[in-house]
């Protein structure tokens, strides 16, 4: 096999001479992966489900999806920090993610040649950015559940103008539930009319979280409204359960651990301290899920007329708990009374609920999947 070390420097020319695209508010030079590939003579390309894109040649096969944290160069899981984009152009890496992906091509191109074969793709493609699910439903996301945040006793933030965030909450879940369901996926509201679950505060956020384990979902959605108390403050925001928030020392009620033993396919150890240990193996592994959830939604939110504040962490209750990959959406600042106008006319909230909808397309657990099985 021919040598191609030489190529490391090349990369590191090209990404200099302005070759690069665009980043995404990241200021670092990016490469197109398509790009970097074909310098090591892989050409083929062909889009696998979950805007997974395979690029083949020379006996090698590499496998990279945008927002995965890692890509598999024969089947060989290759961390990627920043995780590629998605842009206009297709994929791109860069800064340290460049770095790896150009050293593991290096390496196979160098190297013997792969011991690991690649799994064979499943059916139906869905190219990067993916369409709607109107198109094409998500094999892997068959029940859905949508906490509308806040509901009776509890109205949440209030606009200027006096529209409560329990409202908006609500409709946009249902539209986002109409949406899904028209496209072969269960849905679940933790409440479908304007009411609490529990009139102390605590207990009400437990049963929404109480109510979701108990279903199994392969995802879970809060939606919210924010409040700040400066009128001009606008934008989205999406949160994932914060790593602290997880503490190995915490005793998770014993129905938790149960659940959390059967999904990692054991069956529920007698021994409390190896049922925790599996508990928060668990939490572990819906951490990276739910924040490809979160950044999928991010990304669907792109060119609404607001800002786009970013992907964050909390500790929040029903993200503490949740026993799947779970996200809570701030849709937007109803403290602000052009946001408040916004959210108050139906065709705005029907248009967050298709973007949402859309971003539940484009999450594929599948993709967690072997990022993890490959780990
Ligand atoms: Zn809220």
């Amino acid at each position: 096999m021919r040598n191609l070390t030489w190529l490391a420097p090349a990369i590191a020319l090209l990404v200099a001479a302005g070759t690069a695209c665009a980043g995404e508010g990241d200021p670092r030079p990016a490469l197109q992966v398509r790009r970097l590939a074909s310098l090591y003579g892989m050409k083929e390309e062909k889009a696998l489900p979950g805007g997974r894109t395979e690029f083949s040649g020379n006996g090698h096969v590499l496998i990279v999806a945008p927002l995965c944290p890692g890509a598999l160069m024969d089947g060989r899981f290759i961390p990627l920090d920043p995780p590629p984009t998605g842009e206009a152009e297709g994929m791109a890496v860069r800064g340290n993610a460049l770095e790896a992906l150009t050293e593991a091509l290096v390496a196979a191109m160098v190297g013997p040649p792969p011991a690991v074969s690649v799994p064979a793709p499943a059916p139906s493609a869905s190219p990067a950015g993916g369409p709607a699910p109107a198109d094409d439903p998500p094999a892997t996301v068959r029940k859905i559940v949508i906490d509308p945040g806040h509901g009776g006793d509890f109205d949440g933030a209030r606009g200027r103008q006096g529209l409560l965030e329990k409202t908006v909450t609500l409709d946009v879940s249902r539209r986002l539930a109409d949406l899904l369901r028209r496209h072969g996926i269960q849905v679940v509201l933790t409440r479908d009319s304007d009411r609490h679950l529990s009139s102390n505060l605590r207990e009400d956020l437990k049963r929404r979280v109480d109510l979701s384990n108990h279903e199994s979902p392969d995802c879970f959605i809060s939606i919210h409204a924010n409040y700040a108390a400066s009128p001009a403050v606008r934008g989205y925001e999406v949160y994932t359960g914060r790593p602290e928030a997880v503490d190995e020392r915490a005793r998770p009620p014993a129905a938790e651990l149960d659940n959390a033993s059967r999904r990692l396919g054991a069956d529920a150890p007698d021994d409390p301290s190896t049922r925790r240990a599996l508990f928060h193996a668990l939490q572990r592994e819906f951490r990276s899920e739910s924040r490809e959830l979160a950044e999928s939604i991010r990304v669907s939110f792109r060119g609404l007329p607001t800002e786009d504040r970013g992907v964050k962490t909390a500790g929040f209750y029903v993200l503490k708990w949740a026993e799947v990959p779970a996200v809570l959406v701030e849709l937007d600042f109803i403290s602000n009374p052009e946001v408040e106008k916004r959210l108050g006319n139906p065709t705005h909230r029907q248009e967050l609920a298709e973007r949402l909808a859309r971003a539940v397309g484009t999450f594929d657990r599948e993709l967690a999947k072997t990022c993890r099985e490959t780990r």
